[in-house]
């Protein structure tokens, strides 16, 4: 059955449905922030209803086509990359904010509201949308809830999975799913709802979620701390850690900021350039939690953790220090940079990063490496630089002979070869790295019972 009779078939039973086919929209909604896959998709549909997501579903089932969710297509693993000829279902047009339960502190949305949005939603309210990302301003509640996405905050308010009370989900089968109804507690068996937290939408589509809003964070302020190694990172985190609740910490490299600089989005801290820097953040609400903060400060730099730093004195300059972070990965993006997402247990940071070290000096002698992450959640992002002389695919090819000595370590320290950005299909070779093959086959029975024709974003995660 070709795509055109299911398109046909599609028109008829959904006369208002948006369906583009046009080789830019291809284009466009084929692929997201990864460049390892071309786009190939055949068509986009954009819903507008949870009925009409399980009218395309059940049309699919019948003509046997392959579906890829489609969010904001700021993904960083080729989730949502259509490269063999699927039918996109794009979520932009399902982007109401519903109804907000006060008491509850939770409101509904649907899949396509960005994740901006509800952070302003949330704001107008006096609460808070504790997820947060560079890629806010674009990124989908949908495509949050496909990748379990972590981000800035996960240290004091955990990942996407945290903030979500309840979903309604179309399964790969067609079936409208209403799951948790935003219930705190809620013991009547399998919690589907979490089965459908970072499944990068191969069980089924998000069509809304109910979402947990957070009391407003008092007086955020930011510590940038140059330091002299990776082991003093994973000092100050400890010492850090202990004496302040703290809300994000952060770490990155000189590489990094020498490019956030280059590329105008803000100044350096100070003065000193230092190998790497730690950005911490907590709130201040007492005098005594900043006397806190600064005594620790003065005893980490007697003891030579810090050479240099500089706190936060308005919420202008608490931006302006955000900038040296969130500006990386944007920036980087023009070098075409080959990413890794591990995570390890805080525990083992320290002698995991001492063996990455010894594999990236020994093996990426040419590449320029960017160092930055989430490391107050054990999260690393290790990003190779493409070399101009170099084609993509001759870069990426010898980024994957490394990977394996990369995804080893992990596997040493029982760690994850994706901590944030999912599998997708750029992870999708590692996976038994971080899952045993009983796991895995567990999984693929999983996807069966929700997706027995295996129509849904089907290549990702696994085969
Ligand atoms: C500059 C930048 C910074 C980033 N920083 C972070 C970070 O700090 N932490 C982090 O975790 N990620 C980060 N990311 C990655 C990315 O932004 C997140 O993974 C984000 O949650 C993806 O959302 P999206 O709407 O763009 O999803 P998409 O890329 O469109 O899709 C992601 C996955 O979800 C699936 N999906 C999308 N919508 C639905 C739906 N309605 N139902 C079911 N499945 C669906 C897709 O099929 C795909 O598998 C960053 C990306 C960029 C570009």
């Amino acid at each position: 059955m070709t795509i055109s009779t299911f398109l046909d078939q599609l028109n008829n039973t959904l006369p208002d449905l948006t369906i583009k086919t046009d080789k830019d929209s291809l284009d466009n909604w084929g692929k997201d922030w990864t460049k390892h896959f071309d786009p190939n998709a055949s068509a986009i549909l954009f819903p507008k209803s949870t009925e009409e997501v399980a009218q395309i579903v059940r049309l699919a089932n019948e003509y046997k086509i392959h579906l890829v969710p489609s969010g904001g297509r700021t993904g960083l693993s080729a989730g949502a990359v259509a490269a063999f000829g699927e039918v996109v279902v794009s979520f932009d047009k399902m982007n109401a904010i519903g109804t907000f339960y006060e008491a509850d502190r939770m409101v509904e949305v649907e899949a396509g509201v960005v994740t901006k949005a509800l952070q302003e939603f949330a704001e107008s309210k006096d609460l808070y949308y504790a997820v947060d990302f560079a890629s806010s301003g674009s990124s989908q509640i949908g495509g949050n809830i496909g990748t379990n996405a972590g981000g800035i905050k996960v240290i004091r308010y955990g990942m996407t999975r945290n903030q979500i009370l309840g979903l309604t989900v179309v399964t790969g089968k067609g079936d409208v799913l209403e799951l948790n109804g935003g219930m705190l507690k809620n013991a009547t068996g399998y919690d589907f709802r979490h089965l459908f937290i970072g499944a990068e939408g191969t069980l089924g589509f998000v069509t809304k979620a109910l979402i947990k809003l957070e009391k407003q964070p008092v007086n955020l302020t930011a510590m940038v701390l140059g330091v002299p190694d990776f082991n003093a990172v994973v000092r100050l985190l400890d010492k850090f850690g202990k004496a302040l609740h703290l809300t994000a910490f952060e770490f990155f490299d000189q590489i990094a900021v020498d490019k956030v600089i280059q590329a105008g989005h803000t100044k350096a801290p100070f003065d000193s350039q230092t190998p790497f820097y730690v950005l911490l953040e907590f709130e201040a609400v007492s005098d005594e939690v900043l006397d806190t903060a600064m005594s620790v400060f003065e005893s980490c730099a007697e003891a030579g953790l810090i050479v240099d730093g500089v706190m936060s004195q308005s919420v202008g300059q608490l931006h302006e220090l955000w900038k040296l972070r969130e500006s990386i990965s944007e920036t980087i993006s023009v070098f075409t940079p080959y990413k890794n997402d591990v995570s390890v247990l805080i525990s083992y940071l320290g002698d995991f990063i001492a063996d990455i070290e010894t594999i990236v000096k020994d093996n990426y002698p040419d590449f320029e490496i960017c160092w930055f992450g989430h490391i107050g959640d054990g999260n690393l992002h290790l990003n190779i630089l493409k070399p101009e002389h170099l084609s993509k695919e001759e870069f990426f090819e010898k980024c994957q002979v490394v990977n394996q000595y990369v995804f080893e370590t992990v596997k040493k320290y029982k760690g994850s070869i994706s901590a944030e950005h999912g599998v997708g299909m750029t992870k999708k070779p590692y996976l038994d790295y971080t899952r045993s093959p009983v796991e895995i086959e567990y999984m693929k029975a999983v996807k069966a019972v929700f997706d027995p024709n295996g129509i849904m974003n089907a290549g990702k995660i696994f085969d």
